[in-house]
């Protein structure tokens, strides 16, 4: 841990090196193919203005600091990752890559980068770490961007305050990194890992990605950015746009989220306008805590288990977000491939999932809730009598804790999860399918039974269409459900993974008929997404338009990221919509 800065720490190297044979051992492809093109150059560049421009950027960071994409592509694995395309193509591998990386190593270089790229007109691509694995990983949305990985050399903690329960972090930060340099000032504290620990506490923030305690909402639990804008000038804000006395940073930066005047935090998150180079968090102090879950029979039971949930998550019984899943994620938890319970070509069956789950230590059952109850063990206590005598109307529900199931059930990494603990146990998912990679469907749906219902139902009817498994995830809160179907496909299968792209198109305009929209998307599908709200003649995307063109005059920072396009690319053809299902070439369209 001490020599890597985005490695796993020593307490999982074992699990990681399983984890990694597990997934090479079930990959067909080669580790790298040779190119069958050179160098991706940036749109509108010839090849001698870029490599010029490549001299210069050398110039201005050294020479080992930019390193031009024109080797093989690997797509390792989830802790060996590249920086140089998407490590889970959706299109063919060379298709979403970069023409080169850069590795600023402080907030100055970050500045000189993007003046840089001013100058020359080029596309660039800032990522903390580049493992946003199935919305797009660390490649560019313009083919040929050169990649600004912050990670690689900014990766401190800046800070962590144990009175004020807070940090300040570099992009590069790994929730291994935070979580482990905690245990080791032996701090009260809670981070708030996602399922996965590798990724970056700041870039998965501004992607506004979300954990399983009750700091869930990494966005809403940062407090103050320090912020590189498109024009290279620098921006703190909350209370740090105040200076502090004697060239200090502002003593409330961490404390308060807001500054005087309109709230512009929000515009930085799943955006293209600014580089964040400094992020701070406010850190749950540890309490007691206690995971659990339920199952229950049958598929349907599905809309009374969301009514139950509602009402118990908005009077704050329920301690943290839970997640229902169904009985088919059980077995892929277990890291074993598809073929172990089924054979030949499609889906499962209903009924091999069926005849699979009951030998697994939850049994035979639909549908399962995992949550966790936090503080005192009396407050818990009263806590699980109330849900569970809301959970016991369903007939035939049934409670476990974490001492009913073996040591490796997904129960105890939930357990891990939801106290803070980051693990790397949803890798597991990958070995479904050989040379296994996602793609999230992220919409969100009201907490309503009928409203999941519908939702679901039309997920279900699309992946059935397309021959997909269907792996559904409901992190359900008071008010509103994350539903997050996760499309495992085979990277080897260009058959396979053109159908998952129709599926996701199929999907979210399915959804958008209905109303309902999604949180978050892969890069491909941006564009598609983001004209799904489309009230008042485009309202918002007029006005994200109007900030880009004013804060982006060039239009060089991560074009087309969340659909927003600058002026220089609007309606030259790059925005992909319902109808690019076969996505060949990525980049303007005659
Ligand atoms: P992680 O490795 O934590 O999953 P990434 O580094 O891939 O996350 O970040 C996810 C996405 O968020 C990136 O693709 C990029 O668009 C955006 N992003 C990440 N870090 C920054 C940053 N420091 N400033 C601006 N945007 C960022």
């Amino acid at each position: 841990m001490e020599d890597t800065y985005s490695g796993v720490p020593s307490r999982l190297s074992k699990e990681a090196a399983e984890c990694r044979a597990r997934l090479l051992g079930n990959r067909t492809l080669p580790a790298s193919q040779p190119r069958k093109h050179g160098v991706r150059l940036p749109p509108d560049t010839t090849l001698e203005q870029f490599e010029s421009a490549i001299q210069d950027l050398r110039g201005k960071l050294g020479p080992d600091n930019v390193e031009v994409n024109d080797k093989a592509l690997v797509d390792g694995w989830y802790l060996e990752h590249p920086n140089t395309h998407d490590a889970f193509h959706i299109v063919d591998q060379e298709e979403l890559v970069s023409s080169a990386a850069v590795f600023p190593g402080s907030t100055e270089e970050v500045q000189i980068i993007v003046r840089w790229a001013n100058q020359y007109g080029i596309p660039i691509y800032p990522i903390s770490l580049g493992r946003n694995v199935g919305y797009g990983g660390a490649a560019p949305r313009v083919p040929g961007g050169v990649v600004i990985d912050l990670g690689r050399r900014m990766h401190n903690i800046l800070k962590i305050d144990g009175e004020n329960a807070s940090c300040v972090v570099e992009p590069g930060v790994t929730y291994f990194k935070l979580y482990e340099e905690i245990q080791r000032q032996k701090l009260p504290l809670w981070i708030d890992p996602p399922d996965l620990g590798g990724g970056s506490v700041l870039g998965n923030a501004i992607d506004r990605g979300v954990g399983y305690t009750p700091y869930g909402d990494h966005f809403a639990n940062h407090c103050g950015m320090e912020i590189v804008l498109p024009s290279g000038e620098l921006l703190r804000t909350g209370m740090g746009a105040m200076p502090g006395p004697d060239g200090e940073d502002n003593p409330t930066w961490q404390s308060f989220q807001h500054a005087f005047g309109p709230s512009v935090n929000g515009i930085f998150s799943q955006s293209n306008f600014g580089i964040v180079t400094k992020m701070g968090f406010h850190l749950m102090p540890e309490t007691n805590n206690q995971s659990y879950c339920f199952t229950f029979p049958h598929d349907d039971d599905f809309e009374q288990i969301v009514d139950i949930i509602r009402p118990l998550a908005q009077q704050r019984i329920l301690g943290n977000i839970p997640q229902l899943r169904h009985a088919i994620q059980e077995l892929n938890v277990t890291g074993r491939p598809k073929s172990s319970f089924h054979s030949g070509a499609g889906p499962m069956t209903r009924d091999e999932v069926r005849s699979a789950a009951k030998e697994l230590p939850l049994g035979d059952c639909s549908w399962v809730f995992y949550g966790t109850q936090y503080g005192p063990a009396e407050t818990i206590q009263s806590q699980l009598e109330v849900i569970k005598a809301a959970f016991g109307r369903i007939p035939g529900s049934r409670f476990f804790l974490p001492s009913d199931v073996p040591a490796d059930h997904y129960l105890h990494s939930r357990s891990l999860v939801c106290a803070g603990v980051p693990v790397l146990r949803e890798l597991d998912w990958l070995n479904w399918t050989p040379n296994g990679a996602h793609l999230f469907f992220s919409p969100i749906a009201p907490t309503r039974g009928r409203d999941a219902r519908t939702v679901h139902d039309l997920i279900a009817a699309a992946h059935a269409r397309h021959g997909f498994d269907l792996f559904p995830t409901l992190c359900v809160a008071g008010r509103e459900i994350h539903y997050i179907a996760n499309i495992v496909y085979d990277r080897a299968d260009a058959a396979e993974k053109r159908r998952a792209v129709r599926l996701m198109r199929e999907m979210i305009a399915e959804c958008a008929a209905r109303g309902f929209g999604e949180y978050r998307t892969h890069l491909l599908f941006a564009d598609q997404v983001a004209a799904t709200y489309s009230w008042g003649d485009r309202a918002l995307m007029r006005l994200n338009e109007t900030i880009k063109d004013a804060l982006d005059p060039n239009g060089v920072l991560a074009p087309g990221r969340n659909g927003i396009w600058p002026r220089r690319y609007r309606g030259k053809g790059w925005e992909l919509g319902a109808e690019d299902v076969d996505m060949d070439r990525i980049g303007p369209k005659a």
